[in-house]
């Protein structure tokens, strides 16, 4: 398949087109029409696969739902619709950066990002209206226990390097975030293996995903 046959909206295909990806990678041929379709996912993936374009495509397409270039209604929204955890600062950065990147065509859909290590008052206002949140857990559970992060808009959460979040400690901070995502209704999970404590992870926070492994 091409992108254009993903149902994506149009100013990320013109995004898509203006980096040069003339093709999707295999992981975005089938991740990217797996989650626009619905339903949580676990998916197997390696760096350099261009896994990143393969979460956020389907999240940044969710969050602009409504074709055209339309968002979610920015006064009716407190929190970010999309969430994705990543398990350190230096891939939180380079998620955020590619969002960015793919948001070039569209108005209105900011990003932010959330991490150890950045002063909380640039952090806390970046955070207003936006609807991305590139984070990670530890700092993201410290803002929403001082009430300063809203995550119950959470509509998709992504979790990337899941194996690198356990290799690290973060499994009790995922699944906190998880409870505090009240309305999600989508989860995506990204992993380079699928060893048995992964498959436990996903348990808890999904309902019975849909495996795609490449
Ligand atoms: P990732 O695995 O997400 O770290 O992506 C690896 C590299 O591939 C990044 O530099 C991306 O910009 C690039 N990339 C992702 N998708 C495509 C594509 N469909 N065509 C060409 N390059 C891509």
């Amino acid at each position: 398949g091409s992108f254009a046959s993903m149902g994506l909206a149009a100013p990320l295909l013109t995004a898509i087109e203006n980096l040069g990806f003339t093709q999707p990678t295999p992981v975005q041929a089938e991740a990217i029409p797996a989650a626009i379709n619905g339903g949580d996912w676990m998916v197997s993936s390696q760096t350099g696969s261009g896994k990143t374009a393969a979460f956020l495509l389907p999240v940044l397409n969710a969050i602009m739902s409504g074709s055209e270039n339309s968002p979610i209604d920015l006064h009716r929204v407190i929190g970010p619709a999309g969430l994705v955890l990543c398990p350190t600062r230096e891939l939180a950065q380079q998620v955020a950066q590619d969002a960015i990147d793919l948001l070039k065509n569209s108005k209105g859909v900011r990003v932010a990002t959330v991490m150890g290590g950045m002063p909380y008052g640039k952090q806390m206002a970046g955070l207003r209206g936006a609807l991305l949140v590139v984070a990670t857990p530890g700092r993201l559970l410290d803002l929403a226990q001082r009430r300063q992060i809203h995550l119950a808009d959470v509509k998709t959460l992504v979790v990337d390097e899941a194996d690198r979040m356990l290799d690290l400690g973060f499994a009790e901070d995922l699944e906190d975030i998880n409870h505090l995502c009240q309305k999600r209704e989508q989860t995506l999970m990204f992993s380079a293996t699928f060893a048995p404590r992964i498959m436990s992870l996903a348990s808890r926070l999904m309902k019975s995903p849909g495996r795609l492994e490449l």
